[in-house]
């Protein structure tokens, strides 16, 4: 079976002269097609850290790609900003300029697309030097643009599902926590106040919570609180590593279903959960919107080919919480162990 500690097939390392701006492009494999995976630009407290992410990210793109059907392997780019570091507008698409020569020079085993702190006109200005980038404007009816959209409807009827087989509710009877607000936090509160969920939210940036606030009618909660206050779903759609031992002790929700990658800071906290009888989402089975619109859009798919498939998510998630109530196996176990069979399957067929 093929896990998710197998070795990574290459790390490569960026530097911009410009702006001292050093990165890394981590290829986890490429068993299924080329290695996509979105770029990340954060402020890390050391190059360790960083690396640490982009194995981290990789490997989850390796698994997540498997599990969504796609031709693609599992890859991420890390961009390090350096503490404080702000770039002007120049300085930014010269960056991400530079950054497109060196994915041109990796010869296509990579395609990247954007993740945290990276927008569509970053992509508009790497696809200037190659053409192995995606989520870049739509064309007509063809698959494009933003992948966060995406990604937050996929969270929404993966959750809506999940409450339905936890709760015996609709949304409108529910509470939500969102924790964080960026491309899809705020889509997934959309698309929640819509179907009349009550929201609790938090960020970092206040302004944020303010704007979601009005918005929703929501309750802001302070950062360090969202993770254990009373509430029935846990949507987390910031940063990853957030459900530690101390973190799920404190869970009073019943169903954890969110946007961000990596929520498990070990593998122990799925089994943790399980023991708790609180049901996790796999991030990365529920998250997939976004790469699949990626995917298509690369592939020169239809925004109708998106959607089909966006739709199977829920049932795929009811089928893995079936599978783990019969098994008593921890989610993340049975997700890594459905995705390790496909991956697996491609290496044979690789090497017979
Ligand atoms: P984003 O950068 O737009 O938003 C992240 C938000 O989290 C920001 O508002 C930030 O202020 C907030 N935040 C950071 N640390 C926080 C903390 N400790 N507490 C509360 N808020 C905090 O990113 P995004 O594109 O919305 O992605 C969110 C998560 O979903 C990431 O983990 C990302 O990898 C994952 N994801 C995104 C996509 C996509 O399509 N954008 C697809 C799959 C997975």
């Amino acid at each position: 079976m093929f896990s998710a500690q197998a070795p990574h097939e290459a790390v490569h390392k960026f530097e911009h002269q410009e702006t001292h701006v050093r990165g890394i492009v981590a290829i986890h494999s490429t068993a299924l097609g080329p290695a996509a995976g979105g770029c990340r630009m954060w402020h890390y407290d050391s190059e360790e850290r960083a690396i640490e992410d982009a194995l981290r990210l990789s490997a989850g793109m390796t698994f997540k790609n498997a599990l969504a059907g796609l031709p693609f392997g599992g890859g991420k780019a890390v961009l390090m900003l350096k503490p404080g570091q702000v770039l002007s507008l120049e300085e930014r698409q010269s960056l991400f300029r530079a950054f497109g020569d060196f994915i041109e020079d990796l010869g296509g085993i990579y395609v990247t697309a954007e993740d945290v702190g990276c927008t569509p006109n970053d992509m508009a200005e790497i696809a200037k030097r190659t053409s192995y980038v995606a989520g870049l404007p739509r064309r007509e009816d063809a698959a494009g643009g933003d992948p966060s959209p995406w990604t937050g409807l996929g969270v929404f009827l993966s959750m809506q599902a999940a409450a339905k087989h936890v709760y015996k509710a609709e949304l409108s009877d529910l509470v939500v926590g969102i924790q964080g607000l960026g491309h899809v936090g705020m889509d997934l509160c959309t698309r929640l106040n819509e179907a009349g969920a009550k929201l609790l939210i938090s960020d970092i940036d206040s302004a944020k919570c303010a704007r979601a606030a009005t918005l929703f009618g929501a309750d802001v909660v302070a950062c360090n609180q969202i993770v254990g206050h009373a509430m029935d779903v846990f949507a987390p759609c910031a940063l990853g590593g957030i459900l530690t031992e101390q973190s799920v002790a404190l869970l009073k929700a019943r169903l954890i279903c969110g946007a961000a990658n990596n929520q498990l800071a070990t593998s122990a906290q799925g089994r943790q959960l399980a023991k708790r009888k609180i049901v996790y989402a796999p991030d990365y089975l529920v998250n997939a919107g976004g790469i699949i619109n990626v995917s298509a859009e690369y592939l020169g798919e239809s925004v109708g080919s998106v959607e089909q498939r966006i739709l199977q998510i829920p049932d795929r998630l009811l089928r893995l919480i079936g599978d783990s109530e019969a098994s008593g196996e921890p989610m993340n176990i049975l997700a890594d162990a459905a995705a390790g069979k496909v991956i697996a399957q491609a290496y044979r067929s690789k090497v017979a």
